[in-house]
This record gives C-alpha cells, structure tokens and sequence, in this order.
C-alpha cells in the first residue's frame, strides 16, 4: 500500500480508498494562458507516478483534474490579443493536452473547466451567503467571510493567534493569488468590471465571474461528492487557493473535504526560482529545439523525489538520455531471452500484476512516500546483477514483467536501443565539419570538434564511409 505524506496532518499516512475499491482524487489543473512550463510539468507528472503506483498496486482511480479557463491571466491575455475568451483558451487547453501525452501523462477520468461551471459555482456562493459565510460588499463583489470558519489555516498550519480571525473583518482579497501575510475575506463572486470585456455573467448579485478558488470547490463537489479520497496541487496551492478551497467546501456542502492532501515541491532552473525575467522558464517546445527529448524530461521529473526541491539543469537531461539508453538495452536484452512473449503494457499489467522479484525493493521505495529516485537507485543496481542471455525464457518473461513494473509506474518511455535517433541540425553541422577536417587529415580540428561534441552530449563513432552519432 502507498503511504504518503499529507499536508494537513503533517505526517505520512497510508492512501485509502473510502470504498476500498476506487480512488477518488482531484488536481488543481493548468491555468490554460500559455504554454505551461517545466514547473508545471513537474507537478503533473509527478501526480501522474502517484496514480500509476496506486493503479498498479491494485486500485482503480476516478482523476479529476479542471482547465482554469476564465481568472485574472486568461482574460487579460485573451483581450490583448483581440481573441474571444473560449478560442483563446482553447488553443492553450490543447497544447497543454500535446504537452501531456509526449511527457506520457494518463489523461484525467474527467476534465471540467470553470466556464463550463458557471451555474454550479453561482449555486456554491448561494449556499454560503444563506448560511452567513459569505457577504456582498460595497463593490457588488461577495466575498468568504474567514472569520466564520474557525478552522480557517489548518492546513497551511498558520499560526492560529498570529492569524486572529477577528481582525480580518475589514481585509479583503480580490486578486486570485496573494501571500501569507496578507491572509483576508476573498472574493467568491467578482462585480463586473470594464477591463475584463465581455466576460461576465448574471448571477443574484449583479453581473461578474467567478473567482479563482470557486471553481475546484464546485467541481470536485459535482464530481467527487463532499468527502473524496485526496486532493493534489504544487506547493504554491497550499495556501491561499486549497485553504479557501476547504473553507468554501465544508461551509457550504458540509462533509470533509479532502482527506489527505498531496503537495509536490517546485522546480527551480539552475538553483534559481523561474521567472521570465530570468529567461529560464522553458517550455517542451524550447528543450525540443535544443534536442531534448519529453522522454528525458520525463525521466528528470518522475526521477526526483517530489518532496524537495529540483534543480533542472540542461546537464541532467542529458544525464537523463543515458540513463533512459541503459535501461532501454537491459530491456531489449530481455526481449530477446523470451522472443515468444508478450509485450508488456500498462494495462495489461494492471491485469495480471507480476510478482516484483529482484525489483521489490525498488517498489517498497515507490510505496514509501513515491521514492524516485531511491526506486530508480534500486533498478540499476539490480540490473547489474541480470546477464538476460543466460536466463531461460520463462525466467527473462518474469524479469521483464516486473522490470517494466517500475519502469511503466514511473511512466518512463524507453527509446529503442538500436534505432537512428534525430540529431539536432547544429549538431550534425558540428559532426560533418569533423568528418571533414578528418578527411582532410587535420586531426588537430577534428579532436577539438569531437571535444565540442562530447560537452554537448554527442559521441562520434567514426566508420569507413561515415560517422554514427550516439547521446553519450
Ligand atoms: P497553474 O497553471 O499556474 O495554475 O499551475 C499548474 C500547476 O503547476 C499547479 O499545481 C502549480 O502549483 C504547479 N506549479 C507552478 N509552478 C511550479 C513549479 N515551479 N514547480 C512545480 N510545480 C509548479
Ligand atoms: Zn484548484
């Protein structure tokens, strides 16, 4: 069984279906503006491990996850590019979903968006206004009342005499994001105003939109119900958006909520936070130009423990890219011991779940808080000890099955061994410059090409008539 960490509790705790059968869980998803970024990506794929360890370890899922297609960012992009809202966001929706499936992310069960979820959060605020959790103020804007809700800061553990509920009564937060120390009444329902264009609509308090931390109370309530098994978001969510969350869920709807709380730490770029002003944020469509596969991108992001910091450096992909060779060969080599078998797929080992063998411990770590980094320890250090060629068919189909156990719970996606890779063209620029330098005998040129190669992560094997270029 998976234990976890859980936020709220501050401890590791065992992830429990309430049914015993189906895992109900809910991810805060993108906020469908732009491209999203390695960061984002960390935290979707890292929620992605967490469902394939449960799913593999004998549970089904239900995975909510929402499009935020309507706060502050969708809209102010949207105007300034001259698009309606819904075409707009619907470009950002779709490459986010491209992004999802090359970094081989599980599509969610179901995927609702806050547009299409206006009904249902006007009926939340309407809940919490009858039972006095909620007011309108002077700006026609209706906001959560914090100090009606004694548990407000649980989860984020702010300090409960600090945080004084009574002297918030006059605070108010309209902004969707904002920091601890400025803990106030936030806004459910935003009062119409001229800079967010034609996106507003009617509700019992005058035309607006919703607020940002609304829409994952209403929908993982329509789609969860009013308790559900786990609630997963990066650090940044703890506090305000998932504390609001629970404030507007369990005053309005009852029930508790989440029971367990899954954060994941953020990703840094090169020891620094990402910001646009740094230059550092990338996309997968900026690695790609570089040369860098979403299969090593994966690798990094799945192979770091999700508790502490990561710190991407382009060096760790191409640490990545060899990793992923090795494991990738030892895979073959297996194949070929046991040429009858079946290809092992995700599904079909949820079906018929191989015992782990020579892997358990690389399991265990996946169960002991979803250990990484300690699992993928485990897997090379036990394939080491494999020789394929020497095991009989039936003992290759076994080592196999429970080698792509770990691999296919960590989503990795084994490039073939064998085949041409695409070399980026300012690499085989590099490469053919060498291979004339050496043609021309001016081995001086050519070493230092092959030096140039060999710090971009390029190793050149020189043949008769031609060069092969391999990742080193
Ligand atoms: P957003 O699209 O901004 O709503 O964020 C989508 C998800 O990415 C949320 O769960 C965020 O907490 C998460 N996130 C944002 N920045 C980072 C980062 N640098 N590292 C990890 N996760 C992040
Ligand atoms: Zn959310």
């Amino acid at each position: 069984m998976l234990n976890l960490f859980d936020t709220q509790s501050g401890a590791i705790k065992p992830v429990q279906a309430e049914d015993g059968k189906t895992l109900r869980f809910y991810c805060c998803g993108p906020t469908v503006y732009a491209a999203a970024h390695i960061g984002n990506f960390r935290t979707f794929v890292v929620q992605d491990v967490f469902r394939r360890v449960v799913e593999l370890g004998g549970l089904r899922t239900k995975h909510v996850r929402n499009i935020t297609d309507v706060d502050d960012k969708t809209i102010r992009n949207s105007q300034a590019q001259g698009k309606a809202l819904n075409e707009y966001t619907a470009i950002w929706t779709d490459k986010f979903h491209t992004d999802c499936k090359a970094l081989n992310c599980l599509p969610p069960h179901v995927e609702p968006s806050a547009v299409g979820h206006i009904a249902e959060q006007i009926e939340l605020v309407k809940l919490l206004m009858e039972k006095g959790h909620a007011y309108q103020s002077e700006d026609g804007s209706v906001y959560f009342r914090i100090s009606s809700y004694p548990d407000y800061g649980r989860l984020a553990h702010l300090d409960r005499q600090e945080l004084d509920l009574g002297k918030t009564a006059n605070t108010r937060a309209d902004a969707d994001e904002y920091e601890k120390d400025s803990v106030a009444d936030f806004v459910l329902w935003k009062a119409r105003r001229p800079e967010d264009g034609p996106n507003y609509w009617p509700s019992p308090w005058g035309e607006g939109r919703p607020g940002w931390h609304l829409e994952c109370s209403a929908m993982s309530h329509k789609y969860l119900g009013d308790t559900f098994d786990l609630h997963s978001g990066g650090v940044d969510l703890i506090f305000p958006h998932h504390e609001n969350e629970i404030a507007q869920s369990r005053c309005a709807c009852g029930g508790e909520s989440a029971r367990h709380w899954f954060h994941v730490t953020h990703l840094l770029v090169d020891g620094a936070k990402m910001s646009k002003s740094l230059g550092n944020m990338y996309t997968l469509d900026q690695l790609a130009e570089m040369g860098y596969s979403p299969a090593a991108l994966r690798y990094v992001l799945a192979g770091a423990y999700y508790r502490r910091p990561l710190n991407f450096t382009l060096s760790g992909m191409k640490d990545a890219t060899s990793a992923l060779n090795k494991l990738a060969r030892f895979d073959k080599e297996l194949a070929k011991a046991c040429p009858a078998a079946k290809e092992p797929t995700y599904r079909d080992l949820i079906k018929n779940r191989p015992e782990p063998g020579v892997f358990q411990p690389a399991w265990d770590s996946l169960e002991d808080d979803l250990n990484t980094p300690e699992a993928l320890g485990h897997v090379f250090s036990a394939i080491k000890s494999i020789k394929p060629a020497e095991l009989t068919p039936a003992e290759a189909e076994a080592t196999r099955r429970a080698f792509r156990l770990i691999i296919e719970a960590l989503g990795l996606q084994l490039p073939d061994p064998d085949a041409e890779i695409d070399v980026p063209a300012d690499i085989r620029a590099i490469a053919d410059e060498r291979w004339a330098a050496r043609q021309q005998k001016d081995w001086a040129k050519a070493d230092a090409l092959r030096g140039r190669l060999a710090e971009l992560g390029w190793a050149m094997k020189d043949g008769k008539d031609g060069y092969k270029l391999t990742k080193a």
